[in-house]
């Protein structure tokens, strides 16, 4: 199968418009009772804040706003790019949560265990672990499932009114709906940017620049936000874990 970056640019967001229209067809109705059956209740273990559990903590562009708010040093380029051009520039569709470098490389926000800023927590934090995944095991046939990791963390608990379920529900979708535009104007506006500049993505560039990466050597990065492209040096030795 080919890798996704190897699929043109269109088609990639055809495939994502279509996934969208899946998200809107699927039931509000039948999440809540997958996540009813489940009464996953959050223990505040903390571990879903850690890289033992999650690689990373991606943020959407209004949750961008709210962390530059809270403190600008938190975030930084999502890992994993997806696209370098001919000039050995990378492209990559978000921002995520630094990661202290700890010995469970946790969320920067992360403080003995707690949420130092909870209350203000952003869009992923709040609905995890309760979001719709797309796995394409079949090409073409993609599914949504509910994602929970039962008897890791969190605990079941009996009492969790079916509304409240409801109320999660709803906040998955909203949260999915917003991701998949994201990483829809992300394509578009990389496939205009690449027409308008003459570009192209370069697969020698782009494994030139993440070996650089690997070897703690500075790389450039388009980090798309807000509808356009915030450029960055980078020299973490960590973003291609
Ligand atoms: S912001 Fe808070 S809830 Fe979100 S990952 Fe970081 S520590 Fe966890």
């Amino acid at each position: 199968m080919a890798a996704a970056v190897d699929i043109p640019i269109p088609y990639r967001i055809v495939a994502l418009v279509q996934e969208r229209n899946r998200l809107f067809a699927y039931p509000l109705e039948q999440m809540a009772g997958d996540i009813w059956s489940s009464r996953f209740r959050c223990t505040s273990c903390g571990e879903c804040c850690t890289q033992a559990v999650n690689n990373h903590i991606f943020l959407l562009d209004h949750d961008v706003a709210t962390v530059k708010k809270i403190d600008p040093d938190a975030y930084e380029p999502a890992p994993d790019p997806e696209f370098c051009d001919q000039n050995g520039m990378l492209y990559v569709s978000g921002y995520a949560l630094r990661m202290k470098n700890d010995a469970a490389r946790s969320c920067w926000f992360l403080e003995g265990g707690k949420c130092r800023i909870y209350e203000r927590r952003f869009s992923g934090c709040r609905i995890y672990p309760h979001m719709l995944r797309r796995s394409a095991g079949t090409p073409g046939n993609i599914t949504w499932r509910q994602f929970a990791r039962r008897g890791s963390h969190g605990q079941y608990d009996p009492t969790l009114p079916f509304e409240e379920c409801f109320e999660i529900a709803r906040e998955v979708k909203e949260y999915e709906n917003a991701y998949l535009n994201q990483q829809i104007a992300f394509l578009e506006t990389l496939h205009e940017y690449f027409a308008v500049h003459g570009l192209r993505h370069d697969p020698g560039r782009y494994y030139d620049r993440t070996q650089r990466y690997r070897q703690g050597k500075p790389v450039d990065i388009n980090v798309f936000h807000a509808g356009e492209f915030e450029e960055h040096r980078i020299v973490k030795p960590d973003l291609f874990l």
